[in-house]
């Protein structure tokens, strides 16, 4: 699973995200290349939505 350490959560509305729900990524093109550790990536370096805010 991507996020084993912290709860993530909505950044808009602070809702927790459930184990499989599905969720909307903002993220940044890693900026170095090769394999990039995606699950590390993920936790630091990208903004959460929850479906809900992500219609907005
Ligand atoms: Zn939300």
């Amino acid at each position: 699973m991507f996020f084993k350490r912290k709860k993530p959560q909505c950044s808009e509305c602070g809702k927790k995200i459930e184990p499989n729900e599905e969720i909307f990524l903002k993220l940044r093109y890693p900026f170095y290349e090769g394999t990039v550790r995606i699950c590390k990536y993920i936790e630091t370096q990208t903004t959460i939505y929850c479906m809900k805010c992500s219609s907005i």
